[in-house]
């Protein structure tokens, strides 16, 4: 894609099992697309990018295999001169990135120990609090969380902060997790618990999807009875024409997008020439509430989807700056 982006292209570097090559360079492709579109509607100077280690099915790796996979794929990087700038994600963590580094200085998500901004995923949460206080204001008229009832589906690095920070708002809390260890946080949360299928179906005021993608297709969006759904799971739509099915239904939903760039907003940081600064990387997700208000009413300017608005950000940022009129007249 061509646009007026400077920087490098970021993106996680992910391992995971597929059937063939083929797939896993789709899967590559399609979550890079994402990337650069998260990437342009935060406003940063990075386009995307993502990485895929490509396990067979059925095959662990041991610790030496393991290391040489992330030393091939580091070098890998580092043949590519810093156009393209690796770190963590689905199946990797701060040890692979920590191998990575041994390669190649191309590599974010470094542990705060070793210079990097560590784990970004308080900031993802922190940043999807923004985005549902603005998916609350424009589904119910106030960002108050107060006595707003929300399910968080989805314990993980994203879902526990972010339920402990809408705990802390004063929301009544519904929780679920396919792993029923969780179930003792949600009596420490003082939240209710249920099955994945019944909180994301539950008489709630807002669902914050945070374990899978593809949740919400025309076979849920029906059974949905939340007016509003923001949360932080990528590829929450099965496919674009979900994001209509919910607004024909009235319901307010935040595109993934947008509401969980805290990760790579705090990343993004990590590569500034003044180095990290985690005050930073906080100001900066909290800019996610406003850039999500000036998507919906986009949206309602336009009589479109919020996921269109969204898009229609990101191919904006993304537009080569036509010439000056000077420069052109040259
Ligand atoms: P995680 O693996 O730490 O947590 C996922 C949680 O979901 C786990 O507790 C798991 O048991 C649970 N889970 C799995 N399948 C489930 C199901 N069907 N129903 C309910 N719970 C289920 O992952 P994470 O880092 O918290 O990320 C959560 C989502 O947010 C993912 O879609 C991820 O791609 C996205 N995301 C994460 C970040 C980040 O900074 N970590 C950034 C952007 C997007």
């Amino acid at each position: 894609m061509h646009s007026t982006v400077r920087g490098p292209s970021l993106g996680g570097c992910r391992m995971w099992t597929y059937d063939d090559s083929r797939a896993a360079v789709r899967d590559a492709l399609r979550l890079a697309e994402g990337m650069t579109y998260k990437s342009a509607v935060a406003g940063l100077p990075l386009g995307g990018g993502k990485g895929v280690i490509m396990l067979r099915p059925g095959t662990t790796l041991d610790a030496r295999a393991r290391k040489a996979a992330f030393l091939d794929f580091g070098e890998t990087v580092d043949r590519l001169g810093g156009t393209y700038v690796t770190a963590e994600d689905v199946g990797t963590g701060p040890k692979d990135m920590s191998v990575i580094a041994q390669a190649t200085r191309h590599v974010t998500g470094l542990s705060r120990r070793r210079g990097g901004s560590g784990d970004p995923s308080p900031y993802t949460a922190l940043g999807v609090l923004h985005a549902i206080e603005a998916t609350c204001e424009r589904a119910f008229g106030s960002p108050a969380l107060e006595g707003r009832s929300i399910a968080v589906v989805g314990l993980g690095h994203v879902g526990l902060p972010l339920a402990r920070r809408l705990a802390k708002a004063g929301a009544k809390l519904v929780v679920a997790d396919i792993d029923r260890a969780k179930r003792e946080e949600a009596a420490r949360l003082g939240a209710r618990w249920m099955t994945p299928a019944k909180a994301m179906t539950a008489a709630v005021d807002l669902v914050a999807p945070c374990a899978l993608g593809g949740v919400l297709h025309h076979d849920s969006v029906p059974e949905l009875q939340a007016p509003a759904v923001a949360g932080a799971a990528n590829n929450q739509l099965a496919d674009e024409s979900v994001a209509e099915l919910l607004q024909r239904r009235g319901i307010v939903w935040a595109p993934d997008f947008v509401a969980n760039a805290g990760g790579i907003i705090n990343i993004a940081v990590e590569l500034e020439p003044a180095g990290y600064d985690p005050r930073r990387a906080e100001a900066r997700t909290r800019e996610i509430g406003d850039t999500l208000r000036r998507i919906f009413d986009d949206a309602e300017r336009a009589g479109t989807t919020p996921l269109a608005a969204a898009t229609a950000l990101a191919h904006e940022r993304l537009r080569p700056a036509r010439p000056s009129r000077r420069r052109a007249a040259r």
